[in-house]
């Protein structure tokens, strides 16, 4: 057995696919099998694999400085840039951007930061996180305890206090929430769509509602956009694509389509106002990589790409194209439901399948997907191909009706 103990895998198991190469949104083994990336990896690679100018920027960053820290006095051109140029994507007017090396980190120094800027603020008390049902944030202390999904959360010992998960889908629980102790809410921890937990796009004016809660109780609304952010949906992030304008955005993954981890928190003008309002004041938070300049490098071209190429462009035809088709296979009775928005979508299966063995099935057809619950989860590269996307539905459309 080799000594590689697999994330989200059971410790016995021994026979992975070794993935060995890629180019656009195709990747293959060791074995010669190609497969249809229909999750983009982990729900990142959206520029597609094997890109010629990702290489390039990783490379030419690595030659000119490979790597140097950011705590003070320290900075490097690529992580300014790279925060310039996230804070103009976002749809603040002004704030910070935070780096870190993965999207659990950033959820954990959005957590941090609510809590320690409501104190700078003037408002200690405020230390209550709350989260959402099916809400997925990651696999640190603060992201597993703000967790949805009960499994991720069981048998770590006791996780990090004041971090209350609250049911969905409609705002009503939030807001009784809010009634008995908005004194002590600090942030609402909130994916735009829930991703993970089985792409659940958010009911009509829930996020409105998460807003107009946080206003009334000086709240902060963290938006967890570390699927969402950079492009998924369309937009840059989430927050524009609802038309909701959170306080802080989590991001990571599509950030760097994955060629280098990267990860961070971009910071709105409230919670920058309280970061910045004590003159002795300082952040007692940071992470060894964070603004790793070939990270930064990496998210740069990955940005530039992104833009040059029109990807964003290309998302409303992959939610006709992919949406469509999966649509046809509810009509044909083969999935019981379709969830999903712009290029991120789900379908629930009839209860009498078994979505692991669909997944294996649809492996062997070519395709990869991921399956979460009894639902099958696609996420694909930006870059995925009509052929390709009709690829996925035809094997799906042959595998479920088995
Ligand atoms: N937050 C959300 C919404 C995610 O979907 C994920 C990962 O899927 C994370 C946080 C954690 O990111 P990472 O696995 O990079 O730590």
């Amino acid at each position: 057995m080799s000594a590689f103990l697999h994330p989200f895998s059971p410790p016995r198991m021994t026979d992975f696919i070794t993935i060995v190469g890629g180019e656009g949104a195709e990747i293959w083994d060791e074995d010669g099998n190609r497969y249809i990336d229909g999750m983009a990896s982990l729900w990142y690679m959206n520029v597609g694999h094997g890109h010629p100018k990702m290489i390039e920027a990783i490379t030419a960053q690595a030659k000119a400085l490979a790597s140097y820290h950011t705590f003070a006095p320290f900075s490097n051109p690529p992580a300014e840039r790279l925060a310039d140029t996230i804070l103009e994507l976002s749809p603040f007017d002004r704030g910070r951007v935070f780096l870190t090396s993965s999207g659990s980190e950033a959820v954990d120094t959005a957590m941090k930061i609510a809590r320690i800027a409501q104190r700078e603020a003037g408002r200690p008390h405020k230390t209550t996180i709350v989260s959402r049902e099916h809400g997925y944030h990651g696999t640190n202390f603060g992201g597993t305890s703000a967790q949805g999904i009960p499994g991720n959360r069981e048998g770590f010992g006791e996780l990090v206090g004041e971090v209350v998960n609250v049911e969905g889908p409609d705002i009503e629980p939030m807001a009784r929430l809010f009634a008995e102790r908005g004194d002590r809410i600090a942030a609402v921890l909130s994916e735009p769509l829930q991703g993970a937990g089985g792409v659940f796009p958010p009911p009509e004016g829930y996020l409105e509602g998460l807003r107009a809660l946080c206003d009334e109780h000086d709240a902060y609304l963290i938006l967890d956009e570390v699927i969402t952010g950079f492009g998924r949906l369309g937009s840059w992030f989430g927050a524009q694509y609802y038309d909701v304008e959170p306080d802080m955005m989590t991001f990571a993954k599509a950030s760097s389509s994955g060629y280098i981890p990267l990860g961070g928190v971009i910071i709105g003008p409230a919670v920058t106002d309280a970061l910045m309002a004590n003159e002795g004041f300082s952040l007692k938070h940071g992470y060894t990589y964070s603004g790793h300049p070939i990270a930064a490098a990496a998210g740069n071209q990955a940005i530039a790409i992104q833009r040059d190429d029109g990807l964003l462009d290309l998302v409303p035809l992959i939610e006709r194209r992919l949406g469509d088709g999966l649509r046809a296979l509810h009509g044909d009775g083969l999935v019981s439901e379709v969830r999903g928005a712009g290029a991120v979508w789900a379908v629930q299966l009839p209860d009498h399948r078994d979505a692991m063995k669909d997944r294996d099935a649809l492996l062997e057809q070519g395709v990869i997907v991921r399956p979460l619950g009894n639902a099958l989860v696609m996420c694909p590269p930006l870059v995925i191909t009509e052929t390709q996307m009709d690829r996925m539905v035809d094997a799906l459309a042959t595998v479920l009706s088995r």
